[in-house]
This record gives C-alpha cells, sequence and structure tokens, in this order.
C-alpha cells in the first residue's frame, strides 16, 4: 500500500511530488497518457518565476519531473481508470487492470481549454492558435489578432493583447456578451477592440503559421476573411474531474471545492492545480498548491497513523 498517490504530471502534481518524495513518503505519480499537462502545450514561459531569460514550457515539466525523481518519485505512464474514494485505503484502477491502494491522494488532473474542434485549430496550436494570452500575447506585437469567445475570459484576453496588437477582433456567437459588466465598459473603452457579433469561425487559414479566419454570420450566412497573426480561443475550460464525479463534491462546472488548503469533502484526499481552480489558472499557482497538496497529506499522515 502506497503512503501518497499523485494523479497528474503539470506542475501541481510534480511540485506534490517533490514535495511528499523529500518527505520520504516515497509518492507514486501516474502521469497519465498526456503526460507535462498545458505547459507541454505552450512554447517560451515567460512569467515563471527563477527564469529571467524565460524557459520552453516542456523543459520547465521536465526539469521538475527529474526533480521530483532525484528525491525518489516513481513514475508510472498510465492513466487512472477508476478510483473508489469510499473504502480506506483509497482504490484505483490502472490503465483498467491494476489495482492500487493508497492512504492518500493528491488529484492534480488539471483542467482542458475548450476548443471548437476546428481540424486546422490543433495544427495551427503552438503556431498562432492559443488558449492562453499571458502565456502568448506577447510573441504578437504589432500584428493584429483575433479571440473567440464572449465570456469574461475573452474580453480579459482581448484587452491584456491590445497591449501587443494593433487591433483585437472579438468574435462572439451571438449579440450579448456574457462578460460582466466591468470588463464590458473596459472592452467599449478600449479603441482597439472591436467586436463581431453572431460569428462563429468556418476555418483558421494558414499553412505553417495562422494567417486569418474565415467567419460566418449565423444571421446571413455571409462569410468573410479576417487576416490576423494569432486565434485565441477563449470559450471556457473543463476541469479533468469525470473519474471523481459523485464521489467529491465540486461546484456546478465540476471543479472540485476545496477548503482549508486543499482538502477534498473527502478526508485524506486533496486536490492541487487548476482541476480545483477555474480562477488564476497560471503554472506558479498551481505548483504552490501542489506544495500544499503535498503538506497538507503529509499531516494527514501523521495525524492518522495506522
Ligand atoms: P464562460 O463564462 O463559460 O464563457 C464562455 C464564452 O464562450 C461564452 O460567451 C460562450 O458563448 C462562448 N462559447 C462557448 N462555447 C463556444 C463555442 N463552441 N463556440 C463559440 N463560442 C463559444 O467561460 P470564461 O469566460 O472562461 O469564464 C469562466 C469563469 O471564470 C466565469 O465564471 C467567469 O466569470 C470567470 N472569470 C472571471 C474573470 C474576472 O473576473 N476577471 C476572468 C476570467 C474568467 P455564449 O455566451 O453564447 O454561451
Amino acid at each position: 500500500m502506497h503512503k501518497v498517490v499523485i494523479i497528474g504530471s503539470g506542475p501541481a502534481g510534480l511540485t506534490a511530488a517533490i514535495y511528499t518524495a523529500r518527505a520520504n513518503l516515497s509518492p507514486l505519480l501516474i502521469e497519465g497518457s498526456q503526460a507535462g499537462g498545458q505547459l507541454t502545450l505552450t512554447t517560451e514561459v515567460e512569467n515563471y518565476p527563477g527564469f529571467p531569460k524565460g524557459i520552453l514550457g516542456p523543459q520547465l515539466i521536465q526539469d521538475m519531473h527529474a526533480q521530483a525523481a532525484r528525491f525518489g518519485t516513481t513514475f508510472w505512464q498510465a492513466d487512472v481508470t477508476q478510483v473508489d474514494l469510499g473504502t480506506r485505503p483509497f482504490r484505483l484502477v490502472v490503465n483498467d487492470d491494476q489495482v492500487v491502494e493508497t492512504r492518500t491522494l493528491i488529484i492534480a488532473t488539471g483542467a482542458s481549454a475548450n476548443l471548437l474542434g476546428l481540424p486546422a485549430e490543433s495544427r495551427l496550436m503552438g503556431h498562432g492558435v492559443s488558449t492562453c494570452a499571458t502565456c502568448d500575447g506577447y510573441f504578437f506585437r504589432g500584428k493584429p489578432l483575433v479571440v473567440v469567445g464572449g465570456g469574461d475570459s475573452a474580453l480579459e484576453e482581448a484587452i491584456f493583447l491590445t497591449k501587443f496588437a494593433t487591433q483585437v477582433t472579438i468574435l462572439h456567437r451571438r449579440d450579448k456578451l456574457r462578460a460582466s459588466k466591468i470588463l464590458q465598459d473596459r472592452e467599449r473603452n478600449n479603441e482597439k477592440i472591436t467586436i463581431r457579433w453572431n460569428t462563429v469561425v468556418d476555418d483558421i487559414l494558414g499553412e505553417d503559421v495562422v494567417t486569418g479566419v474565415r467567419v460566418r454570420n449565423v444571421l446571413t450566412d455571409e462569410r468573410t476573411v479576417i487576416p490576423c497573426a494569432g486565434v485565441f480561443i477563449a470559450i471556457g475550460h473543463s476541469p479533468n474531474t469525470h473519474l471523481f464525479k459523485g464521489q467529491l463534491a465540486m461546484d456546478e462546472k465540476g471543479y472540485i471545492l476545496t477548503q482549508r488548503g486543499t482538502a477534498t469533502s473527502v478526508p485524506g484526499v486533496f486536490a492541487a492545480g487548476d482541476v480545483q481552480d477555474p480562477y488564476y489558472r497560471q503554472a506558479v499557482t498551481a505548483a504552490g498548491s501542489g506544495c500544499m497538496a503535498a503538506i497538507d497529506a503529509e499531516r494527514f499522515l501523521e495525524a492518522n497513523i495506522s
């Protein structure tokens, strides 16, 4: 039986591994089939403290992985396919056949940006298509950009991107924004932003890099091309929590609810990173909560010696 199992291998999971390994808890980290999380989808990370010249997202993950391995983390490149949090120890099924038992569990399965589902979107991801203005906006200095969505994220990203872009066009599928009034006011007062209402993306154009988007007005069916160097998709995120539905308290969007640090509704189960954070969603905040989850798990084990 394990003392600590961590599910997820982004900055939250790997930081939890570094801390629990250094606390001699011999953690098992189950990486998932898409190891490394969202950072592996970005190019340069310029806002992670300690790297004044920036660091590539995949490199940062590789370094965190090596650091966790150095202190004795065991890694499995596998998927957890079932969990039972109603028994003690907790029982996990890995790759549909292997049972793992653990006294504490740290869930760091992250969230995934919702995508439009266009083939060009995945082909050009990281080459003009992005889901994170904070991460990638800087690369589009002096270029026209498009943001898709009508919620707080879309407006916040559009406003942020006007620091770099010549012009930002927001494409929204209907004629009313979902975003809060304060952000709508800021958007209206920003001369660089225009909104195309009732507009959806039919295709993203470009062979190796984005050169534009072909859009369609849903009321008139008119199709036009908007030239741009980047397309930011801001149509919401979905936490990767389907495994835990019905076993842990979650909000209406499926984010795991935590209290007193990283404690979930089941004692001994902790959640860290984007899986419990619909708000900040940064590598550094995920790493910070991974550290908190490790300390919470360690204290839980100390208090529940069996
Ligand atoms: P959201 O509120 O769910 O908005 C998603 C937007 O994307 C909506 O306008 C939606 O259109 C549109 N959309 C969804 N699927 C689409 C599709 N397939 N094609 C085209 N458009 C699509 O998500 P969010 O903006 O990421 O915000 C998530 C939560 O975080 C919210 O609670 C928000 O308030 C909060 N947040 C707050 C701040 C802040 O306060 N500064 C910043 C960011 C996020 P419809 O409107 O037609 O549904």
